[in-house]
């Protein structure tokens, strides 16, 4: 039988567009000729993930005008299945845009800490990476990983909509890669 797992035996990540248009109809396939589908159910799962991504947005600054960008109609994210939630508790991917300050730090933890599991964390910007232009600053955290752990990245002040697109298709590729059924 044709393998039709999700990024079958270990093989390169699914990315969004033609290579999952492929899989969808070689599952289309198999149904139509014999009525169902073999694929390992951790990498099933991982793939549902991937494709409802939905952030608790955490804007801290102007990085977040960029952030909000992307989610507006010239870049869609929706199209790739991410829809911002205005809850901790709806969401599994925190994105973290803009300067975090001391003060604003424990606020970040305990919204991290209201997520469920399985969650992940995208870092936006300079400032959220590690200070950015007040990294000197006293009052400014010198990146957000030292609050919570970081799973992706993105560079720029600020990076632009388009940075941020490309950082959320790395984030599903990695969990594609890496992910599995418990973290
Ligand atoms: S990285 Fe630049 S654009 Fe983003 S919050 Fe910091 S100063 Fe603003």
């Amino acid at each position: 039988m044709r393998d039709t797992s999700v990024a079958a035996g270990g093989a390169a990540p699914l990315s969004p567009g033609p290579q999952q248009d492929a899989l969808l109809a070689a599952v289309g396939q198999e149904i139509q000729d014999k009525g169902f589908v073999l694929a390992s159910v951790d990498k099933l799962v991982n793939w549902a993930r991937t494709g409802s991504l939905w952030p608790m947005t955490f804007g801290l600054a102007c990085c977040a005008l960029e952030m909000i960008h992307a989610y507006n109609s010239r870049y869609d994210l929706d199209r790739f299945g991410v829809v911002p939630r205005p809850s901790p508790r709806q969401s599994d991917l925190l994105i973290v845009a803009g300067t975090l300050c001391n003060k604003m730090a424990p606020a970040l933890r305990k919204v991290y800490d209201q997520m469920a599991e399985p969650r992940w964390v995208l870092s936006m910007g300079s400032c959220a990476n590690g200070g950015g232009y007040y990294h000197y600053s006293y009052s400014v955290v010198r990146g957000c990983d030292r609050i919570i752990p970081v799973d992706i990245y993105v560079p720029g002040c600020p990076p632009t909509a388009e940075a941020l697109v490309y950082g959320v298709l790395q984030l599903q590729k990695k969990i594609q890669r890496t992910g599995s059924l418990y973290r």
